[in-house]
């Protein structure tokens, strides 16, 4: 689960990211963090994944108030989640398997119980067999869901994913989130910041949107293809007041080795 109470971010050069932001995720839920660029997604996934802190309010992750965690928890908080990028992320040179063991490498593990691990993480994707595959010999698809067999390897119950979805067409979208609830709907928390309102909307999950670094709006859950009803919460956004985009490499995280070896740090 995940909960934020009244959680702002201010970057050390002063922008305010978020500001107040309230919301609560209990387990098993899927949804979507939607809004324009540089309305504080990537911040919010940030700070789940503890590579931020906060500045005021609190951030709740797994049943851990992330602000009370001692800097030696750290690596075993962050097994508890599994992150997936928009571009994957892969190390090119190596093969599928090493890529998607990489999470379980540092954990004190047989390599045995890595094979299994991986094999299985593999098979939830659809890719067993392409253990000995170059990431470059996959299709674009076939590459993200590595990602994703990576960032569910070590059985996280917690998923989160930035713009998982970006660099594919809608048929392999459509894939992706299929996937994203099968997990989803064996208890894994999964949280999917985008920018794809069709598919939000087309899977009738719940949708936060932000604006400016505060919730703008909410839609519950509805059954599948409906047209979610928005609800207008308090306090939302001043209209028209939306900060300028965020540089280019300001997606998360850019030292995978934090997020993928949480022995990293
Ligand atoms: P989104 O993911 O919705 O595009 P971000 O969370 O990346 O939004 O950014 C929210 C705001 O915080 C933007 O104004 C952005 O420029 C700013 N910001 C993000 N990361 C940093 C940082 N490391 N330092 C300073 N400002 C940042």
């Amino acid at each position: 689960m995940i909960r934020f109470e009244r959680v702002s971010k201010r970057y050390p050069n002063g922008r305010e990211a978020l500001s107040e932001l309230s919301f609560e995720v209990p387990g098993g839920e899927m949804l979507f963090l939607t809004g324009r660029s540089g309305a504080g997604k990537s911040t919010v996934l940030k700070l789940i994944a503890l590579l931020e802190r906060a500045s005021r309010g609190e951030v709740w992750v797994n049943g851990q108030n992330t602000a009370q965690l001692a800097a030696r928890r750290i690596p075993q908080f962050r097994r508890g989640i599994g992150v997936v990028f928009q571009d994957h992320r892969l190390l090119r040179d190596r093969p599928v398997f090493d890529n998607v063991a990489l999470p379980l490498v540092a954990a004190d593990i047989s390599f045995r119980e890595i094979d299994r691990r991986v094999r299985a993480a593999l098979d939830q994707v659809g890719l067993l067999g392409r253990e000995r595959a170059l990431p470059l010999e996959l299709s674009v698809g076939e590459q993200q869901r590595v990602g994703i067999a990576r960032a569910i390897v070590g059985k996280p119950p917690l998923l989160i994913a930035d713009e998982p979805t970006g660099n594919l067409d809608a048929t392999l979208a459509s894939e992706v989130l299929d996937l994203f609830a099968r997990f989803s709907a064996v208890g894994v928390t999964v949280m999917i910041a985008t920018h794809d309102l069709a598919l939000v909307r087309s899977s009738g999950r719940r949708e936060l949107r932000l604006e400016g670094g505060t919730l703008a709006a909410a839609t519950a859950p509805t059954t599948m293809g409906a047209q979610p009803a928005t609800t207008a919460l308090a306090g939302a956004a001043s209209a028209g007041s939306s900060p300028p985009p965020p540089p280019a490499d300001d997606r998360l995280p850019r030292d995978i080795a934090t997020l993928v070896n949480p022995a990293v740090r």
